[in-house]
């Protein structure tokens, strides 16, 4: 709030009174000290000298990216943040040449992979992505369509390809998508809303036809609905979203989305992990996505900025969400004979879809347990539906407690971690507070566990 006050305050940032200027390399590599530090991100120069002190992760962390460019380094810390709105006043100028390797590299890529085509009936516009991807299915196919609006967005591993266009004629907010899932072919139909002959698919947008990496894309939001809002503890609450009509969106398991609000004029942006409604029964049938509503199960901090605010959401307001990011795989495990999970306080959301899909659709799994640590009992989340081997431990407990108590350590681990057989293939998904999560991967290497046995849940 503070760095917000200051970047309205109509002071000079930048030292150059608002004028823009074509940065060189050169130029950009003689600004690198605290003092006078520029930074470059996606071709755009920052001063970020008068922001070094409001910087969460500090000023050493910033200065490794010093007269220099650090999208790479911005974009493993923390891509989501809005950095365009947040530094718009520290804005120096773009740098003075494009990368020309990288858009040779692009193109080929995506003739080698994507294409796409289009057709029409009297009623209907078929449009057809070809990805050449064999194991295409719905949570890799993205699409909005408002108004005359589509977009259209297909995940192939790291990469993703984009169909951006302003469409030709109105169509209905019904969008069908159907995929070939072993050719990799996709079709996304529209019910034309008069029964006119197009001449054209539509205008293209920006990034149209492109088929480049997931994280140069940036990341697209469309507005949801809050439909409800329930109490899961004396903090945490059940947050169910509406996805438009006009968009097919799934979060896959381990991943998490962003929401986006407007707080104090600036736009601030969080990533949250879809939960379920609720743990199905017993874990008989999978819990299937409806392909319209999102849960988050999100705990309000007292002096959170973000939380505080969508604690203010009314039902019926809208709050924009954005495409899910994350690198965990579901084939981790289907292919894990011990799965173990290891939760801190809200770090239990992830484990929710991961439980679902474990116990109802992995035949190989012997043993799945859970140890899930809490500050008191009353911070428990859906206590009354964890009935399956689950561990609660407490770092706060009250006098009558009678369960395990403290924080995460070593001697705790090594009491509840434990392979089922010698040989067994074991997955441990770990996931809290950062310290937590940093300490506890240090503990299970130190117990003998391998990085591929570990998956930590971070940004
Ligand atoms: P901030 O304004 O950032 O913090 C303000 C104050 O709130 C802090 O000074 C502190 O007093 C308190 N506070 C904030 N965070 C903590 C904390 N972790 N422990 C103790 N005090 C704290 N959160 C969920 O509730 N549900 C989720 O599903 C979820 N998924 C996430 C997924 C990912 C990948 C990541 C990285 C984080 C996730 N979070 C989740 C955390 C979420 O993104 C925010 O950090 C959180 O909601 C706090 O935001 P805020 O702006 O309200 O608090
Ligand atoms: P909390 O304060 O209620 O604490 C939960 C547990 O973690 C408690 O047992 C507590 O003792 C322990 N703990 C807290 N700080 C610790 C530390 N420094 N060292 C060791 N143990 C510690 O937690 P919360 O308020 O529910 O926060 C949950 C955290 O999980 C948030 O930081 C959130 O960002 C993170 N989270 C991450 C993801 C993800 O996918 N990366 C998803 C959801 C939540």
């Amino acid at each position: 709030m503070d760095w917000i006050r200051l970047t309205k305050s109509g002071k000079d940032l930048t030292g150059l009174k608002g004028r823009l200027i074509e940065v060189t390399e050169d130029e950009l590599a003689k600004h690198n000290r605290k003092e006078d530090c520029w930074i470059c991100i996606r071709g755009y120069v920052y001063n970020v000298t008068p922001y070094m002190e409001y910087h969460p992760g500090g000023e050493d962390e910033l200065m490794k990216a010093a007269g220099t460019d650090g999208t790479d380094l911005f974009d493993q810390v923390h891509r989501w943040v809005n950095y365009e709105s947040m530094l718009k006043e520290c804005l120096v100028g773009r740098m003075a040449v494009k990368p020309i390797a990288n858009n040779i590299y692009v193109s080929i890529l995506y003739f080698l992979f994507c294409s796409y085509d289009w057709f029409q009936t009297d009623s209907l516009i078929t449009l057809v992505i070809y990805t050449k991807q064999k194991d295409m299915n719905a949570e890799l196919v993205i699409v909005d369509c408002q108004d005359k609006r589509l977009r259209g967005e297909i995940i192939v591993d790291d990469h993703s390809y984009l169909v951006a266009v302003d469409l030709d004629h109105a169509v209905s907010e019904d969008v069908a998508v159907n995929i070939a899932e072993k050719v990799g072919k996709v079709e996304i139909i529209f019910n034309k809303k008069d029964n006119i002959h197009w001449k054209m698919l539509g205008q293209p947008w920006e990034g149209h036809n492109t088929f480049i990496k997931r994280t140069d894309r940036g990341l697209f939001y469309r507005k949801c609905k809050l439909i409800s809002k329930t109490e899961v503890t004396h903090d945490t609450k059940l947050f169910c979203l509406m996805l438009p009509k006009g968009t097919h969106l799934h979060v896959p398991i381990g991943q998490h989305v962003y929401l986006k609000q407007i707080i104090a004029g600036t736009e601030v942006v969080k990533p949250y992990t879809p939960v379920l409604p609720f743990l199905p029964l017993n874990f008989q049938e999978p819990s299937h996505h409806d392909g319209v509503h999102i849960y988050l199960m999100i705990k309000i901090y007292s002096h959170g900025l973000f939380t505080q605010a969508l604690d203010h959401l009314q039902i019926g307001d809208y709050i924009s969400v954005s495409n899910p990011e994350g690198n965990f795989k579901k084939s981790q495990v289907q292919t894990s004979e011990d799965l173990l999970l290891l939760a801190g306080g809200t770090g239990f959301t992830p484990m929710v879809k991961l439980l679902n899909f474990a116990l109802t659709e992995v035949s190989c799994l012997r043993t799945v347990k859970m140890i899930f640590f809490n500050k008191t009992e009353n911070d428990i989340l859906w206590r009354n539906q964890l009935e399956f081997e689950i561990q609660f431990i407490l770092s706060q407990p009250t006098k009558d407690w009678v369960g395990k108590q403290g924080k995460i350590s070593s001697s705790l681990l090594s009491e509840f971690v434990k392979r089922s057989r010698s040989d067994s293939k074991v997955l441990i998904c770990i996931c809290g507070p950062a310290p937590f999560t940093e300490q506890g991967v240090q503990y299970l290497k130190d117990l003998g566990y391998s990085q591929e046995e570990i998956h930590a849940f971070t940004a």
